[in-house]
């Protein structure tokens, strides 16, 4: 560790760079140790040399967008994590806008409702960033967010740059190549339509967010939905039973089951919520509680939707 701390500072200052730096805080789950460094890169040509300084130091390299997936061990995260901050939005001619990857989606919603572009109106209140939404292919009622992409810029692992159209992201449920590759996000272009009335994108916006208030459990910290939809195409759903982890974990008894700080929402059972004192110890515990019923129950191996980082 000592050899990248050392070269992270000899790179970019000491004042940059953070030591054994506490990560839950910067996750909506609020759970989690430290990262060994965390470095904030403001630009591409930051975060390129500090891929390029982990690797001759021989660290592990984990991204971090807004921490709204992502599951962080109470024994941290080792070597480097990235936490890209700053960026922009920008038109691209007047169907496109290219968006940084520490872009807040609802950033980018506010700034493309403020200027007439339709498209994006709807994803109001999804929380984290651009790089995190296109890693897990964020989706909306029946939208993912891979739909909407015209091509991504991308860093390699061996700090090569490439544009990958979105027909190459491999975007699917839940997934893109990221998951497979280790790319990281730089930008995004989306295609958007131009020339719409603000207030009308507003509305849809405000519906978007009440609709979340009412269906999701934001008065405790969560990471959204921990596991993914069963596929009825490889899952058997059980008769007259719709293919909803959160349909299943309810029917398996366990909404609103507890274990410790962690708890499984009693508005919607695939989210998990902490009361303040949970560890990820305890939601990991109970999230394998619930896989196990739902299999024994119903023969349904449920999937992770969430990110695991660090060792479990
Ligand atoms: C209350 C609540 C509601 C939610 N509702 C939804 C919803 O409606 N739909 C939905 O899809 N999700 C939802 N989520 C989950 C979450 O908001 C999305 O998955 C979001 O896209 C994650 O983005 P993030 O920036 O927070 O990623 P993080 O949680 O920080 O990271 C997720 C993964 O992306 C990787 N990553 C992050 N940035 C980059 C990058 N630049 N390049 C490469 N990899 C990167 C990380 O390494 C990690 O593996 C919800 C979460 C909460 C807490």
């Amino acid at each position: 560790m000592s050899a990248l701390v050392t070269a992270m500072a000899g790179a970019f200052g000491a004042d940059r760079i953070k030591v054994d730096a506490p990560l839950a805080p910067l996750t909506t789950f609020k759970v989690g140790g430290p990262a060994d460094v965390l470095f904030e890169p403001v630009n591409s040509d930051e975060m390129l040399r500090a891929l390029q300084v982990a690797r001759a130091a021989g660290a592990p390299v984990t991204m971090l967008g807004g921490g709204s997936n992502v599951l962080i061990s109470d024994r941290g995260v080792r070597g480097l994590v990235i936490r890209p901050r700053g960026g922009d939005v920008n038109a691209v001619g007047d169907r496109l806008v290219r968006a940084d990857a520490a872009i807040t989606i609802n950033g980018l919603v506010r700034w493309t409702i403020n200027r007439g572009y339709a498209g994006l109106e709807a994803w109001a209140g999804t929380p984290g960033t651009v790089g995190g939404a296109i890693f897990g292919n964020a989706h909306w009622k029946k939208t993912n967010i891979g739909d909407l992409v015209e091509s991504v810029r991308l860093l390699r692992p061996d700090g090569t740059l490439l544009q990958a159209p979105a027909d190459r992201m491999e975007f699917d449920y839940d997934y893109s190549r990221l998951k497979r590759t280790g790319e990281i996000v730089l930008w995004v272009a989306l295609r958007v339509t131009p020339g719409s009335d603000p207030a009308a994108l507003r509305l849809v916006a405000r519906e978007s967010l009440a609709f979340r208030k009412q269906t999701q459990p934001l008065e405790s910290p969560s990471a959204g939905c921990i596991f993914m939809n069963p596929d009825p195409a490889q899952d058997r759903i059980p008769d007259g039973m719709a293919p909803s982890a959160g349909a299943l974990i309810d029917r398996a008894g366990l909404k609103g089951a507890v274990h410790a700080g962690a708890r499984v929402s009693s508005t919607h059972a695939n989210f998990f919520l902490n009361d303040g004192t949970a560890t990820a110890a305890d939601l990991k515990t109970l999230i394998e509680q619930c896989r196990s019923a739902v299999k024994e129950r119903f023969g349904v191996t449920l999937r992770d939707e969430i990110i695991c980082l660090g060792e479990f």
